[in-house]
């Protein structure tokens, strides 16, 4: 078992499969963002090789992401492989939903069970300038494949941005109603890369809520009150779903953060707002025996930080987003 200094058993295991994109969502990296060659990536047989060792430690559940996670070459096989490791009991991606058309039924036959899907806007328009060069139409057609393909219950991920998107959050609340989705709002965090559109144009969690009751009513707390992952949960009155909000930097969730992150490079990266990492892939490549790569990440993981350091100007700058996965 893998247990942190503050007794958290961290056991999920978000995994950058690479951090290059096919979009260049304005909040998660400039427009002319350079991604890094291919042989400093992790491979396939490396991907594999790490999750053998942390499924070792006790992790059970991956998530895959990136960068955009579909456009990583074998993707399905890295799935499938991912899938049948002992130990591993769940196998989910985050993804902008893109080439999920053609990719959700191969995927969920490999083994990934749901999809969270970003989705920031249902006007087109508006999608077109939050993505910088996204079709709406091709995510929806995503959104209903992974439907049909079973990789459910879906969640949808909107990052709210000021003067972007916070008047849409109500249309996509809206869909709550006739959709089993749980549509999710995110405070938009700070990193590297185009941190001054990040710190000025967050929307907190608190105003996204009081935007939707004030169109569409009284939010109804879901799940007992419980945090379903890092979202606090509702319900509008007689909803197929279900509206989360994820407050990391108004309410940063520390004490049930049960995740560790591997970044396309290889590097365990212990709290996507703090920049702390170590680098598993460089003594790999080096030679270090499974013991010495699995000492590394327990020594890693017992300093997994607590807390973030927003609100003292602390902002994690070693990293674009894309290049951590969220
Ligand atoms: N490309 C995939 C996607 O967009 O779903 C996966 C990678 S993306 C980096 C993972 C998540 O991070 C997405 O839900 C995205 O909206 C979110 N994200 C990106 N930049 C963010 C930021 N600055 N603050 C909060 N969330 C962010
Ligand atoms: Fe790509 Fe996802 Fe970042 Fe958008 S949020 S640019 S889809 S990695």
């Amino acid at each position: 078992m893998a247990i942190d200094r503050f007794g958290r058993n961290i056991h999920y295991l978000r995994i950058s499969l690479t951090d290059h994109c096919n979009l260049r969502c304005i909040y998660c990296m400039p427009e002319d963002q350079v991604f890094r060659p291919n042989a400093e990536l992790m491979q396939d047989e490396e991907i594999l090789l790490f999750v053998r060792l942390f499924a070792s430690l006790g992790f059970d559940k991956i998530r895959l992401t990136g960068g955009e996670p579909t456009v990583r070459a074998h993707v399905v096989d890295l799935v499938r492989g991912i899938a049948q490791t002992e130990g591993i009991r769940t196998v989910t991606m985050t993804t902008n939903s893109v080439l999920l058309s053609k990719l959700a039924r191969p995927l969920a036959e490999a083994g990934l069970k749901r999809v969270n899907v970003s989705l920031d806007t249902l006007n087109p328009l508006k999608f077109k300038r939050l993505t910088r060069w996204g079709k709406l139409e091709d995510v929806w057609a995503g959104i209903l494949a992974a439907e049909e393909a079973g990789l459910t219950p879906i969640k949808l991920n909107a990052v709210v941005v000021r003067g972007y998107n916070e008047d849409d959050v109500v249309d996509l609340a809206r869909l709550t109603l006739d959709h089993a989705w749980q549509v999710r709002f995110i405070e938009m965090m700070p990193f590297a890369g185009i941190t001054d559109l990040q710190t000025t144009h967050v929307v907190t969690a608190e105003e996204i809520k009081e935007r939707i009751e004030d169109s569409l009513g009284d939010l109804e707390i879901a799940h007992g009150g419980e945090l379903d992952g890092e979202a606090r949960v509702y319900r509008l009155p007689n909803a197929k779903g279900e509206i989360g909000f994820i407050s990391s930097v108004t309410q940063p969730f520390c004490a049930s953060c049960t995740r560790a992150r591997l970044t396309a490079d290889g590097r365990l990266r212990l709290c996507l707002l703090r920049e702390k990492e170590v680098d598993l892939l460089t003594p790999l490549r080096a030679g270090a025996s499974l013991d010495e790569l699995r000492t590394l990440i327990l020594d890693g993981i017992w300093n997994k930080p607590w807390g973030h350091g927003l609100a003292d100007g602390v902002i994690p700058l070693n990293r674009v987003m894309n290049q951590i996965g969220g």
